[in-house]
């Protein structure tokens, strides 16, 4: 008799349904016939970041999930939504019912900048208010002050340009999209007259892409403005870009240089990129009202060129308070995690406890690395983890039948992706009904119920 399929195979389990834990599915069925990859999800809804993060009117990006749906139509893939590891079941009991275990969790939780006054009510950071206005359910309950004449975005890189975006926007640009009827209507108001953006550095440090500042630029409503002193170059940045500086870092400073003239449309949101400014404190009695910043100048340490203060303060209004200085893991218990990084220590993603490596257990994407780069770069750090994974080999090969058994039975609201598919079709219904890309259900349990067949 011919072996079960399940005898021939090497089950994987992957804990995370975003991009990178997508990534490691591919990888794993391309260079290895016998994989089996079942990948796991604490929502009921799959692609993490790409459902939850990217922006809504970032559709082209967005679109990543066709490759995804592509990689879930593999006859070795399945997905289990609605399961949490570390609650539901843990990294051991997927350690002994599967040949080895990748985790895929990205990086949910946001930094802090560590200052008085940031947890004042009015100051959030951005992921939070950007899952909130993706719909994500855990963040629904949030009351982002966003009917305020100033808000004080903290951080230049690409969370904070897509959180200003939205802020700036006007409704009509995000109507089509799959931003939330709630988030649209709290947004619709166009209230927000400038939006600070904050950069403790120069414009040579500016961690946004070019594509990014440019898009904004070029949006209707906003005028993108930057002061003659702040976009003029310090020696040591001017040296640092004559001798190592790249495109993006010339058209960041060209782009600066050039939004110092007078404002262009009085009735337009201002967008003031501000550099060289450091918060120090968020002021405020009971709510946010202020934040106080110590203006910066860069000073060369360790190699690398760092802001410090000069003793010279400014106070700037804000009735909202986003911080977008990045992200961090959160601790899945069972698992090391390094607590100062902010993600799980591994050698090229083999996961380490201390100096020595953790059996069968494998991590990619931002939970990995840290949380830089695209959504594609994950694809390339996927790939080194599912070869080394392959090349490693098993050392305590999976126990008992296949684990869908003891699965169904210790979480048995657990959904499958015919499932999930079938959320997908109600949220698309949704939105083409009222003109948009999709309506997101904001909530598990109506997620739970439009799973159920007809
Ligand atoms: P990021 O690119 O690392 O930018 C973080 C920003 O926060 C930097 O400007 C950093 O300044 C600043 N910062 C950190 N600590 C600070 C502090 N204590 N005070 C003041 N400023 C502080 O991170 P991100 O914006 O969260 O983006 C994460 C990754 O996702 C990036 O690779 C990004 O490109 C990607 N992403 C891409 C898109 C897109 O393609 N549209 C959208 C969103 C995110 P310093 O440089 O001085 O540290």
């Amino acid at each position: 008799m011919p072996p079960e399929v399940d005898e021939l195979s090497l089950r994987i389990a992957i804990i995370g349904s975003g991009p990178s834990g997508f990534y490691a599915a591919q990888t794993l069925f391309r260079h290895n016939e016998e994989v089996r990859c079942d990948l796991f999800d604490r929502l009921p809804t799959p692609f993490g970041l790409v459902r939850g993060g990217v922006a809504p009117d970032h559709q082209k990006i967005k679109r990543a999930a066709r490759a995804y749906d592509k990689i879930a139509a593999h006859p070795r893939f399945r997905w289990f939504g609605n399961v949490e590891i570390g609650r539901d079941v843990s990294v051991a009991d997927l350690l002994e019912r599967y040949d080895q275990v990748v985790l895929a969790i990205g990086a949910l939780s946001a930094r802090k900048l560590g200052i008085p006054g940031e947890d004042l009510d009015g100051c959030f950071s951005a992921t939070e208010f950007v899952a909130w206005y993706n719909g994500h359910p855990d963040f629904q309950d949030r009351s982002f002050p966003v009917d305020v004449e100033d808000v004080v975005v903290v951080g230049v890189g690409n969370v904070s340009m897509d959180v200003s975006r939205v802020l700036a926007c006007t409704p009509e640009h995000l109507a089509p999209t799959d931003i939330t009827d709630a988030a649209l209507s709290a947004l619709g108001s166009m209230s927000r007259k400038r939006i600070h953006v904050l950069g403790r550095r120069g414009p040579a440090q500016a961690a946004y892409t070019p594509k990014e500042i440019h898009e904004i630029d070029e949006l209707d409503g906003i005028d993108v403005r930057v002061r003659k002193d702040e976009a003029t170059l310090d020696p040591l940045s001017a040296a640092w870009v004559e001798a190592h500086g790249e495109r993006a870092h010339h058209d960041n400073i060209k782009f600066a240089a050039s939004r110092t003239g007078p404002r262009e449309a009085p009735d337009r949101c201002e967008m003031w990129l501000r550099f060289c400014c450091s918060p120090v404190e968020v002021l405020g009695d009971g709510k946010v009202e202020a934040v106080r910043i110590e203006k910066t100048e860069i000073v060369e340490k360790d190699g690398r060129l760092r802001p410090v203060g000069t003793g010279r303060f400014e106070v700037i209004p804000a009735g909202l308070v986003l911080t977008a200085v990045g992200y961090r893991s959160v601790p899945i218990p069972g698992v090391p995690f390094d607590d100062r990084a902010g993600r799980i220590p591994n050698r090229e993603g083999q996961v380490m406890d201390g100096d020595s490596p953790v059996d069968d257990l494998f991590v990619v994407g931002w939970a990995k690395r840290g949380p830089t780069g695209l959504i594609g770069t994950n694809r390339h750090d996927s790939n080194l983890t599912a070869d080394l994974m392959l090349e490693v080999g098993v050392k305590h090969p999976a126990q008992g039948p296949d684990p869908i058994e003891w699965l169904l039975e210790v979480v048995p609201d657990c959904i499958n992706w015919q499932d999930w598919k079938r959320i997908d079709a109600a949220e698309l219904a949704a939105g083409e009904a009222k003109g948009k890309i999709r309506e997101k259900f904001t909530d598990v349990a109506q997620m739970l119920a439009a799973a159920q067949p007809d």
